[in-house]
């Protein structure tokens, strides 16, 4: 089984039986991992190039989406630093969603969220994303449970819409034991070069954490579809998070199989007219 199958979300699935030490579909260790990591991060650097090649030399208007969601210090960062970051900056579109101004909180929650989309040709990266909505949203009742309980199909809709004009989305849950959250939020208070990532904040949330774990395993149950399915993405071993979303960013690319776009002029004359002049 490849790493994204072995990752796709299966109903029954239970958040709290998720081993964030584990290495679905992959059985080598750390420095296996390094060699195999600097291949596919090339391999996903060509296939985007591809993706973006498409779009300015065609009417290609297809584009991937990757959402990352997490709880703090699950990694995000050194996915789009170090995954992300293997691929050209031009055809990649990041937005980090955090606590929303006032006025993202005058209109609808996915507002902000169209406005973020990728264009075509683009990698999106929402470094947390519209599940804000459903999960400290839901954790610290910031609207009314029949609100954030609408939420759930109103993604459903969206994520349906996004698929059908041409987007693929791609969801990775990123899942830290808190044990291991500890010792990163740690690093940061023993590092002085690292103090600008600590937010005390986020204390606050990590003693939120089964509540989290609950608002978690019904983001899986409710907005995992055939069309935009969730990974389960077990963090503790970040070289194996940073490969693992490689892979499945690779696996959407792959699927849409594409193609360098013919030229639209003709190469000979072109070279002629190079050549003498
Ligand atoms: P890091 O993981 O590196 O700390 P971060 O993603 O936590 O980065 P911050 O700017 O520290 O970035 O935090 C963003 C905060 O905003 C998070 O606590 C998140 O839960 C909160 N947030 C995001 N979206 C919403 C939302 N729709 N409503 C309320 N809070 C939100
Ligand atoms: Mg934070």
């Amino acid at each position: 089984m490849t790493i994204p199958e072995a990752l796709r979300f299966r109903a029954g699935l239970q958040v709290a039986d998720i081993d964030p030490s584990a290495t679905p579909g992959f059985d080598g260790s750390k420095a296996d991992a390094a060699a195999v990591q600097a291949a596919r991060s090339q391999r996903l650097a060509e296939l985007q190039e591809m993706l973006y090649a498409s779009s300015k030399g065609g009417d290609d208007h297809r584009s991937v989406l990757l959402v990352l969601q997490g709880m703090d210090a699950a990694g995000k960062g050194g996915i789009v630093k170090h995954v992300v970051g293997a691929v050209n900056p031009m055809g990649v579109r990041y937005t980090a969603f955090g606590k929303p101004t006032a006025e993202e909180l005058a209109h609808d929650f996915l507002w902000r969220i169209r406005r973020a989309l990728p264009p075509a040709g683009h990698i999106g990266v929402f470094d947390r994303s519209h599940y804000e909505d459903v999960l400290i949203v839901r954790v610290r009742n910031l609207v009314a449970p029949e609100v954030w309980g609408a939420r759930y199909d109103e993604i459903n809709a969206f994520e349906r819409e996004l698929v059908d004009a041409g987007t693929t989305v791609v969801k990775a849950a990123m899942f830290i034991s808190l044990d291991e959250q500890k010792e990163q939020l740690l690093e940061r208070l023993d590092d002085p070069t690292k103090h600008w990532k600590y937010n005390p904040g986020d204390i606050d949330e990590r003693l939120l954490w089964p509540q989290y774990q609950e608002a978690y395993q019904a983001v899986l149950d409710r907005t995992s579809t055939d069309y935009a399915p969730w990974h389960v993405v077990p963090a503790n071993r970040r070289w194996y998070s940073r490969l693992a979303i490689t892979e499945m960013l690779i696996e959407a690319l792959e699927g849409l199989q594409l193609s360098y776009p013919p030229a639209d002029f003709d190469v000979e004359t072109e070279r002629q007219r190079l050549l003498s002049s």
